[in-house]
């Protein structure tokens, strides 16, 4: 699958800001062998403050048709209400996009879901602004159910109260959680929304291509200082063309079965069977220890023991803080299994 390129300007902001944008994308682009897969605009922008720029509306969409047809490039645009959907069909606009303010309601999504049902639209979620992967993935499910096929994910990352050098928190673990769980469903990255300016968007994008995410959404514009709504993250088609052209994209379509990898993999497998038994048998020594506490009337908890067990992990660790702090869940979770064992067999 060739990355999905997503590119355009925030929002709509008149006849001339399109056609100049999306014509600078067709220059940059017409020989290069990245290609743009969609051009993407707000024409209704859910903001926070009411006097904020909303967008232009259904006036857009008649411009929006005409770029499609004369740049062969389809468009996408965000909708928010069933009425969006009427408004995208009525002027042949099939690619929408569900805003990561309207994935946290799931009550919206279903309303939008079933405006799409029986539409041949392409649809994108993005995920909601808090990390719950659970209404993400449930908003992915409405619009699977409605029966829209061509779906894709979009990770523009997630809200926080604290200001940070980022607008928004990636949590990659989300996105990746997501993508094991929908293996088919394509995810985009969208760095213009995580980074919040355009310092940061190429290193968020090429961790995202590393990840093996399938595309990137960036929000394009002729003249991001003059943009209406998110002018500090915009970039000009140009500097699109530079990025795109410097990031390393990873190949999808090597054979997961190459020689070398596939050794690796028989290593892994053992070590995870070994792993597993391993765990298994710690479990049944845990009851045989339950049963003995309880023949001798010995607290559950043993703490000094406890700390014991600590320790032989730590003695035993990698000099990197992600390991250390990996190994400092991992137990936390195991000495909850092995108490919750024990509390089971002393009620039996
Ligand atoms: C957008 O893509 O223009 C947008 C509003 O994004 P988000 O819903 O991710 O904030
Ligand atoms: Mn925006």
């Amino acid at each position: 699958m060739d990355p999905v390129i997503i590119a355009g300007p925030c929002a709509a902001e008149s006849k001339e800001q399109l056609f100049t944008t999306a014509s600078q994308l067709r220059q940059q682009f017409s020989e290069s062998e990245i290609k743009l897969s969609f051009f993407r605009v707000g024409v209704w922008k859910a903001r926070s403050n009411p006097n904020a720029f909303k967008g232009l509306g259904e006036i857009a969409l008649p411009w929006l048709k005409e770029i499609s047809e004369e740049f062969d490039l389809p468009v996408c645009v965000e909708i928010a209400k069933p009425e969006h959907v009427d408004v995208c069909l009525k002027y042949g606009i099939n690619s929408v996009w569900i805003g990561s303010r309207t994935v946290v309601n799931p009550f919206d999504v279903q309303e939008l879901a079933d405006a799409l049902s029986g539409t041949d639209m392409t649809v994108m979620v993005k995920n909601p602004i808090v990390p719950d992967l659970h209404l993400w993935a449930g908003g992915i499910e409405r619009v699977m159910k409605a029966g829209i096929s061509k779906i894709y994910a979009i990770h523009r990352g997630f809200a926080e109260l604290k200001e940070n050098v980022l607008r928004n928190k990636p949590l990659w673990e989300i996105p990746i959680e997501l993508k094991v769980k929908y293996p088919e469903i394509p995810i985009i990255c969208d760095p213009s929304h995580i980074a919040g300016n355009t310092q940061y968007i190429p290193t968020i994008a090429q961790i995202a291509l590393d990840y093996g995410f399938n595309g990137l959404m960036i929000e394009t514009h002729c003249c991001p200082n003059q943009a209406l709504s998110d002018a500090e993250q915009q970039i000009t088609p140009e500097q699109l063309y530079n990025m795109l052209h410097y990031l390393i994209f990873k190949s999808h379509n090597h054979s997961p079965d190459e020689e070398l990898l596939r050794k690796q993999r028989n290593l892994i497998h053992d070590i995870d069977s070994q792993i597993a038994e391993l765990l298994v048998k710690r479990m049944l020594v845990v009851d045989e220890i339950a049963a003995i506490k309880t023949l001798y009337n010995i607290p559950i908890i043993q703490s000094n023991q406890w700390n014991k067990v600590v320790k032989r992990y730590q003695d035993n660790s990698l000099p990197d803080e992600h390991y250390a702090s990996f190994i400092e869940k991992f137990l936390e979770l195991l000495h909850q299994q092995s108490i919750l064992r024990q509390q089971k067999i002393k009620e039996i």
